[in-house]
């Protein structure tokens, strides 16, 4: 089961037999009131309220998005364009870590003019094998599918969630690193898993949208979510057990993403992950440590304060263009040649 921290809901997937080969899924929205308490939660059940139209785009090796919506036709524009999206992600997770991603996507578009904050949408699925992620986005009224209307679930769903879903499908299907199982006991990995799934995502949002990329990173508080109190002291402990806040699981996200950055900058992700599956792939999180201090030269300290420097440098103020004046008469100003502006904002990488 997968959470999805928003800001105030949590979403839960779920998926329940209904009679071999027939599974139920769930996807249903938690939210809290002003008051405190829950909201109750409204069925959303479309094929029993008059059946979904189905739109399939390929993603090679036989993999495919395929897009089930109650919306009319007359509001699929920028379908087209969202499948391309959907397939770059692929690309991009599938370039960065050297493995293939075992299936395709499943998306339910539902039409919603005011979607509920607290939900639970159901559907009976069969060939749930075809699938390493089924998702449903409510569209709104004044949302479209792409474009600056594009619903912003949506974008988010495409832009950060799903390339960071698909890393943990990777993760999960080679041996890499000795994972948390519910109930078990912690494994110290979690900001290893979790740090990589991150960093395919947010590398992928930055690829297709900057501003929506460093939206992403600013509610991760990048700049100064290392220096916050507890969240160094927890990182390496953080596991799926973990009953933390939502404010501190958020933080530990971005925690993990930054130390993960620091460490690829000695190394490729597709490397790294060959390595780790090369030498046995059940390293526990003193095993990654000892590979992290290795790789870097560096003290656990000096790592997460590298770490550091990296979110602050990723939500610094854009650059701003530097004109230089000339002065009557005498050409350009000694001191070379005219700086050309440079984006320090997000570093891509390939
Ligand atoms: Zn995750």
């Amino acid at each position: 089961m997968i959470a999805t921290l928003l800001a105030g809901v949590v979403l839960l997937h779920g998926f329940a037999m209904a009679g071999a080969p027939v599974r139920v899924f769930t996807q249903s929205a938690y939210a809290v009131g002003p008051d405190g308490r829950e909201l109750p939660r409204v069925l959303i059940d479309p094929e029993a309220d008059g059946g979904l139209s189905e739109a399939a785009y390929p993603l090679g090796r036989g993999r495919r998005l395929c897009v089930r919506t109650d919306l009319p036709a007359s509001r699929l524009g920028g379908l087209d364009d969202l499948a391309a999206r959907v397939a770059r992600g692929y690309e991009h997770v599938e370039a960065a870590t050297g493995r293939r991603v075992a299936g395709g996507v499943l998306l339910y578009l539902v039409d919603r003019p005011v979607p509920p904050p607290a939900y639970t949408f159901r559907a009976e699925l069969s060939g749930i094998e075809n699938w390493v992620q089924v998702r449903v986005v409510l569209i709104g009224a004044g949302d479209a599918l792409w474009g600056p209307a594009e619903a912003p679930q949506l974008r988010e769903f495409l832009l950060d969630t799903l390339p960071h879903e698909l890393g943990h499908g990777l993760i999960d299907a080679a041996p890499t690193v000795r994972q948390d199982h519910d109930g078990g006991a912690p494994t110290g990995t979690r900001w290893f898993v979790d740090g990589v799934c991150e960093s395919l995502a947010k590398g992928f949002a930055a690829r297709e949208d900057r501003a929506a990329a460093r939206s992403l990173l600013a509610r991760r508080h990048v700049d100064e979510v290392l220096d916050r109190p507890g969240v160094r002291g927890r990182l390496l402990s953080w596991h799926s057990g973990s009953e933390l806040s939502w404010e501190l699981e958020s933080d530990l996200y971005g925690a993990a993403f930054l130390l993960t950055e620091a460490w690829l900058e000695t190394r490729p992700l597709d490397a790294l992950l060959a390595d780790l599956a090369a030498t046995g792939g059940d390293h526990d999180g003193g095993a990654l440590l000892d590979r992290l201090r290795a790789d870097t030269g560096l003290p656990l300290a000096a790592i997460l304060d590298r770490a550091a420097g990296l979110g602050r440098a990723l939500l610094a103020p854009p650059p701003r263009q530097v004109t230089l004046l000339r002065r009557k008469g005498n050409g350009p100003p000694p001191g070379g040649p005219f700086p050309r502006p440079i984006d320090l904002a997000i570093s891509d990488r390939d």
